[in-house]
């Protein structure tokens, strides 16, 4: 049996970041104007503390402007809706971002409902999830958005393809089914009340997992030949330190078709869709041409 083929997001990402680059540089040349990305971060969750930096650095990388707003854990959501209200009135800022998990004291529906629509780039409000659900132009959540175009370029034309998903957040599963019923898939979402899941997702041509198990989906639930994207972000002990695993038992899944690794799979492309987000958002405010 030929191995299993590793889907390279670290890679595809960062040939989507050259790409919006260059596009950050010629509209710059054209119009004077850079796409601005800002980024909130209330308190001091260590992995937020990660993910807000390595934003930061992608966002300046990519030519745009970056604005980082880190509050104390303690901040009120008075202040926090003052600081949004501020950033959706601001020109010069294009792309909002509030990075979630919020602390318990703050209402993490109301902050992203405060934020306009058109500069919610991580895609939660509520307007871009009904206009993605109703098939109209959306900000698009970015990790399911960067599993569509990791699954189109290994296989281009996803029709009649039946995708299992299992998992139904508003970030990660539903917006996947949504994309995917866009390009024609035949969807099942699974979750936690799923009978069978190991025959369900036998059945998948396409296998996504955003389960936050670490490795359980097993080899002997994946089809021959099937694609899986492992959206699962997973720290378990290994030996006296910690490693990164997904949802899917990677060492049993080598009669599958293709599949993700992690990490460099699916996370690299979450932030190349912010980043692509952002640019979209920029876009839709340039002044018409004459
Ligand atoms: P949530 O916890 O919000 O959702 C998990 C989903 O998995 C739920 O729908 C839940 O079902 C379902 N589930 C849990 N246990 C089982 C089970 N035993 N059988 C079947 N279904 C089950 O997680 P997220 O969607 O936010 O994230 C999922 C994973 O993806 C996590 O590991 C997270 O770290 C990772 N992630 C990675 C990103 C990236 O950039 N690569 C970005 C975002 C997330 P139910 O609804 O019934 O409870």
């Amino acid at each position: 049996m030929a191995p299993v083929q590793r889907i390279d997001g670290k890679a595809f990402a960062a040939r989507m970041t050259t790409r919006i680059a260059d596009e950050v540089r010629s509209l710059f040349d054209e119009a004077g104007l850079k796409p601005g990305l800002a980024v909130v971060l209330v308190g001091h969750d260590p992995a937020s503390q990660v993910y807000v930096g390595a934003k930061h650095k992608a966002t300046i990388a990519a030519g745009m402007k970056s604005f980082e707003h880190r509050l104390p854990a303690e901040t009120s959501e008075d202040v926090l809706l003052g600081l949004i209200a501020q950033l959706n009135a601001d020109p010069n800022v294009h792309g909002i971002l509030v990075q979630l998990p919020l602390p318990a004291h703050l209402d993490a529906s109301a902050v992203i409902a405060a934020i306009d629509p058109s500069k919610n780039v991580d895609g939660f409000h509520v307007v871009n999830a009904g206009q993605l659900a109703t098939g109209q132009d959306a900000l698009v959540p970015c990790t399911p958005l960067g599993c569509l175009f990791l699954l189109q370029d290994h296989l281009g034309d996803l029709s009649g393809l039946h995708a299992v998903i299992v998992g139904r957040s508003n970030i990660v599963g539903k917006p996947m089914a949504q994309l995917l019923l866009g390009a024609n898939c035949t969807v099942t979402i699974a979750h936690s009340g799923s009978r069978d899941l190991p025959a369900l997702c036998r059945t998948a041509d396409i296998l996504i997992a955003a389960v936050g198990r670490p490795e359980m989906i097993r080899g002997d639930w994946i089809k021959p030949g099937a694609t899986v994207i492992d959206v699962g972000i997973n720290r378990i002990p290994d030996g006296d330190s910690t490693r990164l695993v997904g949802d899917v038992a990677f060492a049993e899944a080598g009669h599958a078709g293709a599949i993700t690794p992690v990490p460099g799979g699916v996370g690299p492309m979450t932030i190349a869709c912010l980043l692509q987000n952002t640019l979209t958002a920029f876009r839709r405010k340039l002044p018409a041409k004459a």
